[in-house]
């Protein structure tokens, strides 16, 4: 039985988890799924996680739960009862098990907050019994042809690996610095109500992890907000039917060229504003756009004096601003988890990728199983997928589709040399879309 380890208990391991659960129930052998967890279950719809006080709203509609789209392709002739079998686990089974469906249907549906979201994806978790082991991981090494997951008390081998979540919310310009706040400062203040007090405030960053705390912020008594990001402006996301689309069903997602795609993400995900936040932003005179990106930032005087570098044509101009507190927003960084990896790990990957590890290089070798090409043990990295597969598999855009793709790899060369003749092989879902 192989067994598919995901860093992190979060959205993509409960989605993956519950399918793997329904696909077991049917009588096909899924791969075990285990997550490794350091805080629990959807931390990071918390305040404990350091990303959100809990109380925002989830930008994206709750309907696009763990099965969404509900269009599986993953077990022959029966892809119609998984997805009704996936139901059971849907967002109004949530709401209707715990008494709450009537009153959100007569409240107009609203948004849940990030901490409702939270409850339902504990109580998924809990309804298909999910196996987690709890423990940070603080290496990722290769151990014969597994991976090894390590955390202070354990080690978790698997024959694949999934890595999700954003990374780490505790980054900052300056750490030590009172002056500056990380992300999980800033929620852990919003949290404790505690009253953010200061004239000249700046927002580094312009996606929508920045765009929940300047939600925030406009309650606070501040008297400016600088928001400071390298887009010529804050834009809003795209947000139309055929915008959407593309984030529900990729389906020809890879026949635009990586320009187009690159194009498309822009437009729709990175470093964009929901219409909704950006419509509650501009009406507050307090708030401006700086453009630049941050190349220097030192304390001075009771301020925080931050250099910005913009490029004007071929030329790349330095101004350097003051401000008394600065948030750093700037949020994910794509290849957090490589500070994992042990030194056999990084040299697995590098020789799959076929040079230096780097971004741009990693999203290019994503494979349609949303592993990276060429690396075995497998490794999926779906938060790198957007690129190469579709921009709905990073973010809560396809949670169902995300899993078809991961259960339906070939997780170990034993799978397809024979293995074990009573595991029916889960197979790609483009080979059966027509079977349906
Ligand atoms: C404030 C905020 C709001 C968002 N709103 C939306 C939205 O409305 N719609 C949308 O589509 N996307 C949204 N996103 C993006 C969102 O992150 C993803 O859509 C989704 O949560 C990703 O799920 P995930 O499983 O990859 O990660 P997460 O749900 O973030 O889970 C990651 C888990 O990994 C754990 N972890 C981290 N490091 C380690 C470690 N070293 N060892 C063990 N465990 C670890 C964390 O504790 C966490 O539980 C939002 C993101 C943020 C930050």
């Amino acid at each position: 039985m192989t067994t598919l380890a995901v860093l992190g208990a979060g959205a993509k391991a409960v989605a993956v988890a519950a399918k793997a659960s329904v696909v077991r129930e049917m009588g096909i052998n899924p791969p075990d799924v285990i997550a490794v967890e350091r805080t629990g279950v959807a931390a990071n719809w918390y305040a404990i996680g350091g990303w959100t006080d809990g109380a925002h709203r989830l930008g994206t509609g709750p309907e696009k739960d763990v099965g969404f789209p509900y269009r599986s392709a993953l077990v022959p002739r029966r892809n119609a009862e998984l997805d009704e079998r996936m139901t059971c686990y849907s967002w109004q089974a949530y709401l209707i098990a715990t008494g709450q469906f009537a009153d959100w249907i007569d409240r107009g549906r609203p948004a849940p907050t990030h901490r409702q979201w939270g409850q339902y994806l504990c109580w998924v978790a809990e309804r298909i019994d999910m196996e987690v082991a709890h423990g940070e991981v603080d290496r990722i090494a290769v151990d014969g042809r597994r991976w090894a997951l390590h955390t202070r008390d354990n080690t978790i081998h698997a024959d694949a690996l999934m890595v999700t979540g954003p990374g780490q919310a505790e980054r900052t310009l300056l750490p030590g610095n009172p002056r500056v706040l990380s992300i999980a400062q800033f929620w852990h203040r919003a949290a404790q109500h505690d009253r953010i007090n200061a004239e000249r405030v700046a927002m580094i960053g312009g996606g929508e992890t920045a765009a929940a705390m300047l939600n925030e912020l406009r309650g606070h008594p501040v008297s400016t907000i600088t928001v400071i990001s390298p887009q010529v402006t804050l834009f809003t996301r795209g947000e139309s039917y055929f915008e959407n689309s593309l984030f529900s069903d990729p389906t020809h997602w890879t026949a635009l060229t990586l320009q187009e795609r690159r194009d498309a993400i822009a437009r729709t995900d990175r470093g964009v504003f929901s219409s909704s936040v950006q419509d509650v932003l501009m009406a507050d005179d307090r708030i401006r756009h700086l453009r630049g990106r941050v190349a220097h930032a030192v304390g001075r005087d009771g301020q925080i004096r931050l250099t910005l570098s913009t490029n004007r044509g071929s030329e790349d101009f330095e101004t350097v601003h003051g401000f008394d507190l600065v948030i750093d927003g700037s949020g994910l960084d794509a290849l957090w988890f490589t500070s994992l990896f042990s030194q056999d790990a990084l040299d697995l990957l590098e020789l799959g990728l076929g040079g230096p590890l780097g971004s741009d290089r990693l999203q290019e070798a994503i494979g349609y199983d949303l592993a990276v090409e060429g690396v075995a043990p497998k490794l999926f990295l779906p938060n790198l997928a957007g690129l190469n597969q579709g921009p709905g598999f990073p973010n809560l855009s396809c949670l169902g589709l995300l899993s078809d793709r991961v259960l339906g790899a070939e997780l170990s060369p034993t799978d397809t040399a024979g293995g074990d003749p009573a595991r029916p092989a889960l197979r790609r879902d483009d080979e059966h879309q027509s079977i349906r």
